[in-house]
């Protein structure tokens, strides 16, 4: 029971990666709030996740994410994990990507989640810990992912300089980069269908030396270790879970 006593807040909890890990650090005891977008998902992760409180609020929204921590700093005082996760994806390659696509993934995967660290501030004090989903996107190379790389890799870089900026004050900043991961992400490009979905796997599963995708839980463990006390010497780490897909290629 790692998170007994300790209060949580996922951003993006309602599906995939994040529900799994709401899901486990509530069974660790933890006192779990969490956003999401889809209301029906939302109600859903509540009945799922018993205790578990969802927001409607999309991240990119300020002034409700300001109003979201102003109701949790009166409702708990503090945070002990803020674990950012709200993310999308966007595949295009160089001679089709728009300014309307970048500027959509870049608000909500690179300026959403550095000012909801912004705007958490006055929750999170000595003995917090931020955990944020990154991804092995945004280490390497890979055809028709400009967008996505750019606004993950810039994640990772505005990152490490927050974990310096706050690790006087005792709090610690770390990354989780997963590799290709069976959730909903998949689904989610406009007009997809099953077949273009069985062919993303079979894309996505030859660049994992393991010979298979993660599962959300697998990359929640990671996260619940980066947030829990059992990681109090790490902060500016970036923790990949990928199968050997980065450190093996
Ligand atoms: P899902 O699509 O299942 O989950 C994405 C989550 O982010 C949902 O809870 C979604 O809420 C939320 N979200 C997206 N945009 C916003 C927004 N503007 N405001 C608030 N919440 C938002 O996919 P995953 O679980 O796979 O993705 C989780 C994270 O993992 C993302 O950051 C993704 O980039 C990263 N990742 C995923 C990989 C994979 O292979 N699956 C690989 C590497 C990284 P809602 O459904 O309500 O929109």
């Amino acid at each position: 029971m790692r998170f007994s006593k300790k209060t949580v807040l996922v951003i993006g909890g309602n599906s995939g990666i994040g529900l799994a890990s709401l899901a486990a650090i509530a069974e660790e005891g933890a006192k779990v709030y969490f956003t999401g977008r889809d209301q029906t998902t939302i109600d859903k992760a509540m009945e799922q996740v018993p205790g578990a409180i969802g927001y409607r609020i999309d991240l990119t929204d300020g002034p409700a994410m300001e109003q979201l921590f102003q109701t949790l700093k009166d409702k708990e005082g503090r945070l002990d994990v803020l674990f950012i996760n709200a993310g999308i994806g966007g595949f295009a390659s160089l001679r089709d990507i728009t300014e309307e696509q970048w500027d959509q993934i870049h608000s909500i995967n690179l300026k959403g989640c550095i000012f909801t660290i912004q705007k958490a501030l006055p929750l999170l004090d000595k003995g917090s810990s931020i955990v944020v989903t990154g991804s092995i996107g945004g280490h390497i190379a890979m055809n028709g992912n400009t967008m996505y790389a750019a606004a993950k890799g810039g994640l990772h870089a505005g990152l490490k300089v927050i974990a310096g900026e706050l690790v006087t004050e005792g709090i610690r900043v770390n990354i989780v980069s997963p590799g290709p991961i069976d959730t909903p992400l998949l689904y989610r490009n406009p007009g997809i269908t099953d077949s273009d979905v069985d062919k993303l796997r079979d894309r996505l599963t030859d660049t994992v030396p393991m010979g298979r995708m993660g599962k959300a839980e697998e990359v929640a463990r990671a996260v619940l270790f980066l947030a829990s006390d059992e990681a109090s010497f790490i902060t500016g780490a970036n923790l990949c879970v990928d199968g050997g897909a980065l450190e093996l290629r």
